[in-house]
């Protein structure tokens, strides 16, 4: 045996052949709507951090969510990921009332919450009410890296507990972070594939770091597509039924990056489904690409991209298994 001529194309290869073992040449939809740009953290590396004075601030009310989902399950899609800042305005009775009503009138969707961090409490009250799963990167598993990468007053330790409760709780859980943030070293990536092997997730978000221009973090260099398909495959081998999307950040720094992301192993795409108003407005980094599917024509137009790397748009749910 020779490793010397092992190349990235055969571990490419390799992890994209467990995905295609595990969920055969099939993509699974999430539906992304961006519920809000209002913030109240202040993460150095996000456009919607609360000091970016430049970002305009819009949230959806219930009512637009709900049309939202409608409009998501007519597209044929079985989940939905609502996702936003750190926004006090959804409250726990809000949220709650607009999982009730999702759940009601489409009760095989599945409701993916990535809103940020919340009262234990809230997190029970919103699995208990029907929220499947729920997104929470780690960012970082060093925690004089996350030190770094945020104000002293977010707690590594509670960004950590929280992503452990949300296990504890019974949601299917991903964790994640991104590919070349500032900061980072060779030693923090191989620490977050420890804590992956360790809590087991059911999803891991991972995309690169892009500056943004408004945010403390505007000078440093973006992650680099090679090295964020290098951790896709690594964690795709690590675990070969994980769910694994290939990101619309991903997307963002290379025209090709998201079909890229899914030759090597990642399994699930987010097109954006949210209003547009919020989509001009909702900024995390520089440059990001539209993923929107506002119509048939553009489902149809994420089917042909995937028809043309040989995969197909999956018509389940997609639970983790
Ligand atoms: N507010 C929620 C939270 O922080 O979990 C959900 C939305 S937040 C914008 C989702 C993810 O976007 C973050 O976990 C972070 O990893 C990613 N993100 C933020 N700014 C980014 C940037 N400049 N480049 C790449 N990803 C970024
Ligand atoms: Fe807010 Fe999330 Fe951006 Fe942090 S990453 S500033 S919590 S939206």
């Amino acid at each position: 045996m020779n490793l010397d001529k092992v190349e990235a194309e055969d571990l490419h290869a390799f992890a994209r052949d467990l995905a295609v073992k595990n969920f055969g040449r099939e993509i699974y939809i999430r539906g992304l709507i961006e519920i809000s740009t209002y913030c109240k953290s202040n993460c150095y590396y996000c456009g919607l951090r609360l000091a970016n004075k430049n970002t305009k601030r819009l949230r959806l009310s219930k009512e637009e969510i709900l049309d939202l989902a409608s409009y998501s399950v007519d597209l044929g899609i079985k989940t939905i990921v609502m996702q936003g800042g750190e926004d006090d305005f959804y409250s726990l009775d809000y949220l709650k009332e607009i999982i009730y009503h999702i759940k009601e009138k489409f009760p095989d969707v599945a409701i993916t919450l990535s809103l940020g961090e919340r009262d234990f409490q809230d997190f029970e009250a919103l699995k208990n009410m029907g929220a499947d799963r729920h997104l929470l990167r780690h960012e970082t598993y060093s925690k004089s890296h996350y030190q770094r990468l945020h104000p002293s007053s977010m707690k590594f330790e509670n960004r950590i507990d929280s992503i452990l409760k949300l296990k504890d709780l019974g949601f299917q859980t991903g964790c994640g972070m991104m590919v070349g943030s500032p900061y980072q070293r060779l030693e923090n990536l191989y620490e977050d594939l420890k804590f992956i092997l360790k809590l087991r997730p059911q999803m891991v978000g991972i995309g690169p770091f892009i500056p943004q221009h408004d945010t403390p973090f505007r000078d440093f260099e973006g992650g680099k597509l090679e090295d964020v398909l290098k951790i896709l495959y690594i964690v795709r081998i690590a675990d070969e039924k994980l769910l694994l999307p290939s990101t619309t950040a991903l997307g963002s720094i290379d025209e090709f990056g998201r079909e890229k992301g899914i030759l090597a192993g990642a399994n699930v795409l987010m097109p954006n489904v949210g209003a547009e108003k919020l989509r001009k407005n909702y900024k995390l980094y520089d440059n990001k690409i539209g993923t929107e599917v506002q119509n048939s024509d553009d489902f149809m137009g994420l089917e042909k991209k995937l028809e043309k790397i040989g995969y197909k748009i999956s018509k389940s749910r997609g639970d983790y298994k």
